[in-house]
């Protein structure tokens, strides 16, 4: 009897452990599977503390609003910094109205890298400040931070360029990188949506290099938050749906899909509607969107909209996918 009752459980244990080898077995050969359609190409590695002072340091001048001091300073900044990593920058300056009926003066920052290069990647982003907070319930008249709206897109770009620049590995092609201004002078009774972006509608009106064309670009927006999330903007799945896929799967590849969700998002907008409008140049948004009333996150446009949201792993997950598509290419 006693003897039967190991048997039995020496029996049962064998099977246990038979069927788990199994299982094992068949998982690793799935994990195999899945690990070789992913070929990830060798990049620069993008400095997440790096672009977080980069961030921080144009939070640092002040809210970047157009007519300021700050604004001004930060420009001056920008140029100085690309051309420390050997980029070719130009200033292209105008003069836009407000929807508030001021004359302001912006500047869109255009560099390039490998300029002699004919296939070119454009990668923008504005770096103007709101001037008003006007989906805050305190302060409502005062400018924002902009930390993520504002500073998060410049801040991943120029780490960016600065990771491009000191690498001895260089991507195939040429990149451009295009700061547009006064994106964020907009006002929230305006429903023809062409008191945004004007920064972006000048430069695709007025398009500098002349004769410039991209093979595609990508606009940044919003890219700094915790928590952030950029499911597939709906205009960017209208002007370019191969380019989004593509963005969204180097994502995925590098494991950040927790950011790139492949889910509709909300279409709106912002810089890319002219470039893809007006310019013709076929360009995509990766922007920090929610489901809800507002597709906005909580903080857009408010006074919690500063450093103190921005978080280091959100800049991480932009910024290598960007070294990731640049280097596919
Ligand atoms: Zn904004």
């Amino acid at each position: 009897m006693k003897r039967s009752k190991i048997a039995l459980f020496l029996l049962i244990i064998f099977l246990v452990a038979g069927i788990y080898a199994v299982y094992k077995s068949l998982n690793s050969k799935s994990e195999t599977t899945e690990e070789s359609v992913v070929e990830l190409v060798e990049t620069p590695v993008f400095d997440a503390d790096s672009s977080f002072n980069f961030v921080k340091k144009q939070v640092d001048f002040g809210p970047r609003v157009p007519g300021s001091a700050a604004h001004k300073a930060c420009r001056d900044w920008f140029v100085q910094q690309l051309k420390s990593y050997g980029w070719a920058v130009e200033i292209q300056e105008f003069k836009e109205t407000s929807y508030a009926g001021k004359s302001l003066t912006g500047y869109n920052i255009i560099a390039q890298f490998q300029p002699e290069m004919a296939k070119r990647i454009l990668l923008s982003a504005h770096w103007d400040a709101r001037p008003v907070a006007d989906k805050d319930t305190v302060r409502t008249n005062e400018p924002i931070d902009g930390a993520s709206d504002g500073a998060s897109g410049p801040g991943v770009l120029l780490e960016v360029a600065r990771a491009i620049s000191k690498s001895a590995n260089k991507p195939k092609i040429g990149v451009d990188i295009i700061l547009f201004d006064l994106e964020d002078l907009g006002s929230t009774e305006d429903v023809t949506g062409n008191s945004w972006a004007l920064g972006s509608q000048y430069w695709s009106k007025n398009i500098k290099p002349a004769g410039y064309r991209p093979y595609y670009g990508i606009l940044l927006d919003m890219v700094g938050a915790k928590g952030a999330t950029f499911p597939l903007e709906g205009s960017s799945m209208q002007y370019a749906p191969g380019i989004v896929r593509s963005v969204w799967n180097a994502a995925a590849d590098l494991g950040y899909s927790n950011y790139f969700i492949q889910e509709p998002g909300a279409g709106i907008t912002d810089d890319h509607t002219a470039v893809n409008e007006i310019a013709k140049i076929q360009m995509i948004d990766i922007v920090d969107l929610k489901n809800g009333n507002d597709v906005f996150p909580s903080y857009h446009h408010t006074h919690r909209d500063n450093l103190e949201i921005i978080d280091k792993q959100t800049l991480k997950a932009v910024g290598q996918t960007l070294l990731q598509v640049l280097y596919r290419e």
